[in-house]
This record gives structure tokens, sequence and C-alpha cells, in this order.
């Protein structure tokens, strides 16, 4: 079929897109329901020290189970939300969420070492008061903004590179810490990537997979981990699931890593049955 397009023209769509369309109508609409009723959750991820094997930190990542769409993956239902202009109540939430049990650990005595990080939509960074709102949180739940960790992607930090400056540095001088998520995907400029006050490079889990056995790979690792070094910053592999990674992501240098190989995101009380409640595993 065609619908007529703003512009006067026609656009023609298929069946399929059609459908795709429908879909994601579908979703925007149960994932509003499920923000305003408590449908979606949070998971943890631990995060690893390569040295020793201690838990350095825990990674917050949305989970959500509709009633009548079964379960979604965050890869599909969060740009959903950024397309549907959702993603402001969902990151909102999830920041209440992760400041929220930080206090609850620390309540029951169980510190987390180590910080909590969040991911942080690109839609949700630009936004004007999102430093006054994260220190809002932040201040609310009653937990220390070190605590926390804000998760950023390369592309989001790069479309007005000059102005997210600006609000990292806000970000930072309020004691939160900040990461480049998915790195190496995007497009960062070096001469950026130096001016923000960034702590960490999580390296994407692309480049991991198949970092044994394929040479570009294998030589996009080693280079993040030299470049983070050579600007003092820390460098976390995504995506371990072997203990042959965990070797060769040492001998270069990578000292933190996130992966099957060293637990699933779990829910918040299997974390902290898992990696908290007995001293530091
Ligand atoms: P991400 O931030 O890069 O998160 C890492 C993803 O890799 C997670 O997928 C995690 O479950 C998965 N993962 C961890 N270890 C392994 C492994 O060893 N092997 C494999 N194959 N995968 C592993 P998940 O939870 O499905 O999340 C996907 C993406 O959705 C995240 O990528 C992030 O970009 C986004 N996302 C998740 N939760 C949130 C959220 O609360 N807010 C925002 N804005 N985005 C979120
Ligand atoms: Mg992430
Ligand atoms: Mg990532
Ligand atoms: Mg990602």
């Amino acid at each position: 079929y065609r619908a007529k397009g703003g512009g006067g023209g026609y656009c023609f769509y298929s069946a399929e897109m059609g459908e795709a369309l429908v879909r994601k109508r579908a979703v925007a609409k149960r994932l509003e329901a499920a923000l305003s009723n408590g449908g979606l959750q949070l998971f943890y991820q631990s995060q690893i020290h390569l040295s020793n094997g201690r838990l350095a930190g825990a990674e917050a990542l949305a989970r959500w189970q509709d009633a009548q769409l079964g379960v979604i993956s965050p890869t599909d239902f969060i740009p959903i939300a950024e397309e549907r202009g959702l993603i402001g109540t969902l990151g909102e939430w999830v920041l209440h969420e992760a400041c929220h049990q930080v206090r609850l650990w620390q309540e029951r005595h169980y510190p987390m070492p180590g910080k909590v990080a969040v991911n942080i939509a690109t839609r949700q960074f630009e936004d004007d008061d999102f430093v006054d709102r994260m220190l809002r949180i932040a201040r609310e739940h009653r937990i220390a903004a070190n605590r926390i960790e804000l998760e950023l992607t390369e592309n989001g930090m790069m479309r007005d590179p000059e102005r997210a400056v600006d609000i990292a540095r806000a970000l930072a001088s309020a004691g939160f810490a900040l990461s480049i998520d998915d790195f190496g995907t995007g497009y960062s400029s070096l001469s950026y990537l130096q001016r923000f006050p960034v702590n960490k490079l999580k390296i994407d889990i692309s480049f991991i997979r198949h970092m044994l056995t394929d040479r570009n790979d294998y030589a996009t690792v080693s280079t993040i981990i030299a470049m983070g070094k050579s600007m003092e910053l820390e460098t976390l592999a995504e995506g371990v699931e072997q203990a042959e990674q965990v070797d060769a992501l040492l001998s270069l240098g990578c000292m933190l890593a996130q992966g099957y190989h060293f637990g699933h995101p779990l829910a918040a009380n299997d974390f902290e049955r898992t990696w908290l409640s007995h001293a530091s595993s």
C-alpha cells in the first residue's frame, strides 16, 4: 500500500515495513504500561578485576517480560523507547531503581565494591536538566555520586561534542564516574576523547568475541588497551566468555572484564547472594 508523505510525495511501504510499524506501536504501548505499573526490572552483571578475579562493580541492565509479548530484549525495546519518546521516563526509572538498590545494599551492609554502572541514552544525556536531575536522584536516595558510573556511547557524545564535554564535566565535578560503552564501534575523535573526563573505555563485545581467532579484532583490542593506558583510562572488556580470552586480555594489560565467563546478569537478590553476601568472592 502507499501512504501520502508529509511533503506531498508518496512513500511506498512493503508489507514487512507495515508489520514492523504495527509491532513497534504495540511494543511502545505495552512499554508505556509497564513503566507506569512497575513491569520493568533491573538486573546486575558483575565487573571483575582480571588480576585477582574479585568484584570491581556491577552494570545495571533493564529487563522486561510482558504478559502478552513475552520477554523483550533491551536491544529491542530501548530503541523503540528512544523513537517513541519514552526514553526519558524509562531512563529516570532506571536511575531511581539503581540508586535505590545501592542504598538497600548499603543498609544491609553489603557495600558494593566499586560502582553500579547505568546505561544512559543519548537523548537522556542531552536533556537540559540531566545533571540537576542526576544530582537530585542521588540525593533523594541518599547515596554519594561516586557510587554511580554513567555509561555513555561514543556516538552519543560525538553528536554535539562541545555540549557533551560541558555536560560530562559537570557530571564529573559532581562526583559521578563516566565510561564510554561499546567503545570502538563509533566515531570518536581522539582530540575530544582527551577532553572528556571519562574514567573508563568499555571495549565492545564485537571485538572481544573473535579476538583469539581474528587478527583484526585482536589488533583493535590491543590498540584500545594501549590507548587507554597512554590516556590513563581504565579499559574493560565486554562479553568475555572464555578463560583464554582472560589470559590474552591480561597479557595485553587490560585490567577489567565483564561477561558470561564470570557471570550472567542477575536479579538484585541473586546478585547479592552470588557476589555480595560472602566477603568479596
Ligand atoms: P551494553 O550496555 O553494551 O550491555 C552489555 C550487553 O551484553 C548486555 O545485553 C549483556 O547482557 C550482554 N552480555 C554480557 N556479557 C555477555 C557475554 O559474555 N556474551 C554475550 N553474548 N553477551 C553478553 P543486554 O542486557 O541485552 O543489553 C543490551 C543493550 O541494551 C545494552 O548494551 C545497552 O546498550 C542497552 N540497555 C540495557 N539496559 C539499558 C538501560 O537501562 N538504559 C539504556 N539506555 N540502555 C540499556
Ligand atoms: Mg552498557
Ligand atoms: Mg556495551
Ligand atoms: Mg550497547
